[in-house]
């Protein structure tokens, strides 16, 4: 994930479906495009037959079902959104209603509170969107080098086809969530790579409060579309 993507966006923002196997949703589902790895998010909301649209400016957010918030920098996309108009209308369309979900810097991005804000250089702390009333830290699971892979169990998706595989890229773990937040997975530390960082506590990595819903990992890099599917049916009312 670097800051490169930001220097590379396409023109149209419109990205043509691929044929979807499965039956069209038809949900025109914006995937915020400022910086980080928002072509996987897109990719993967085309392969379920969604209709994936780039965002980066505020009339963009118009005519949305849904937005995908993707990993990368929360302080870049923090800054980016603000200089670009996007952060207020969409912090107003976060507390109407909209659906939004979150990967990794995209779960920062919707928490009311960081425990551990960056700050820039004249001292002000990074913002967020909010809308869910969780406490993140960042960077919890320790810096790249101690990037990890891990199964969960989620709940709300289908079992049936086994547990979550998780990747963990300098990811945030959520300290405190309110009573509205559910807690849909938790890492769990007999079975993370890296016992210590954890202190021997789960560490909560999935949430979902209204039409909200955040996780620490990535499962748009791993072929996992449940958390996106799961995202769909929020959308659509039936989860
Ligand atoms: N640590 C990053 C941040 O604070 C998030 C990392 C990621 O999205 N993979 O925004």
């Amino acid at each position: 994930m670097s800051s490169a993507a930001f220097e590379h966006l396409p023109t149209q923002s419109e990205t043509p479906a691929e044929p979807a196997p499965s039956a069209q949703t038809g949900l025109r589902i914006g995937v915020l495009a400022l910086q980080g790895d928002f072509r996987e998010h897109v990719a993967t909301l085309a392969v379920l037959g969604a209709r994936p649209v780039t965002v980066r400016r505020p009339e963009e957010l118009d005519r949305l079902d849904g937005l995908v918030i993707p990993g990368g920098e929360s302080t870049s996309i923090d800054k980016l959104a603000r200089a670009f108009g996007v952060a207020e209308p969409l912090k107003r369309k976060i507390s109407e209603g909209f659906p939004v979900y979150g990967s990794c810097a995209g779960m920062i991005l919707l928490a009311d509170e960081i425990a551990d804000p960056a700050q820039d250089l004249s001292g002000r702390p990074q913002e967020t969107f909010g809308g869910l009333d969780i406490t993140v830290r960042r960077n919890a699971f320790g810096r790249q080098r101690e990037s990890f892979e891990t199964d969960l169990d989620f709940k709300d998706i289908d079992q049936a086809r086994g547990p979550v595989h998780a990747v963990f890229i300098r990811g945030p773990w959520v300290e405190r969530v309110g009573d509205s937040v559910e807690v849909l997975a938790e890492v769990d530390p007999q079975h993370a790579s890296h016992t210590a960082t954890l202190g021997g506590r789960s560490r909560i990595v999935a949430v979902r409060s209204g039409n909200l819903l955040a996780t620490s990992f990535h499962p748009e890099v791993t072929g996992e579309r449940r958390v996106h599917e799961l995202f769909i049916r929020m959308i659509k009312g039936e989860a």
